[in-house]
């Protein structure tokens, strides 16, 4: 069998994306879609999201207890994010690469965080956009966001 209609062929994975309430705010929504549909993944799935507290503490369980949890949850929060379901060949590794580093003063020029991001001075980094770190998160976060 040959690629389907979005020119999908084997080997997919699947990730959850989410454009953060910063992204949302600055209006980088499509700029950031334009990158991800450039580098070829698919956008299989896409909404506008207001999470809820319990959402968040869930998603982000392996922060549970790091001085920048309760910041951060107040940052996710603070507005809507835009969660995506991306598919496409090796997509978990290869959307991170293209999000950039953690800390968005120093990412990468050339990625989503390293071009469009950078240190506002508070208490959590706003880096624009989340990508799950493997195949095990990436079950996890879209079972949680496309429940
Ligand atoms: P990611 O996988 O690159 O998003 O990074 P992590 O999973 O380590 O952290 C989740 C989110 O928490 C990051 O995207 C940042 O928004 C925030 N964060 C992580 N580490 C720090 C930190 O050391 N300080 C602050 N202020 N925020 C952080
Ligand atoms: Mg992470």
């Amino acid at each position: 069998a040959g690629p389907d209609r979005l020119g999908r062929l084997g080997g997919m994975q699947s990730t959850l994306v989410l454009i953060k309430p910063d992204g949302v705010k600055r209006q980088l929504t499509g700029a950031i879609l334009a990158r991800i549909e450039a580098k070829g993944y698919v956008v299989a799935d896409l909404k506008l999201v207001q999470p809820d507290r319990a959402l968040l503490e869930e998603h982000y369980e392996e922060h549970q207890g790091k001085p920048f949890f309760e910041p951060l949850v107040e940052f996710m929060l603070s507005g809507p994010s835009v969660a995506i379901r991306l598919e496409g060949d090796r997509v978990i590794e290869g959307f991170r690469s293209l999000a950039g580093t953690t800390d968005p003063t120093t990412a990468a020029p050339g990625t989503i965080r390293g071009d469009l991001g950078r240190d506002w001075g508070l208490k959590v980094q706003q880096n624009l956009v989340h990508g799950s770190d493997s195949e095990e998160s990436a079950a996890r976060e879209l079972a949680l966001w496309f429940a």
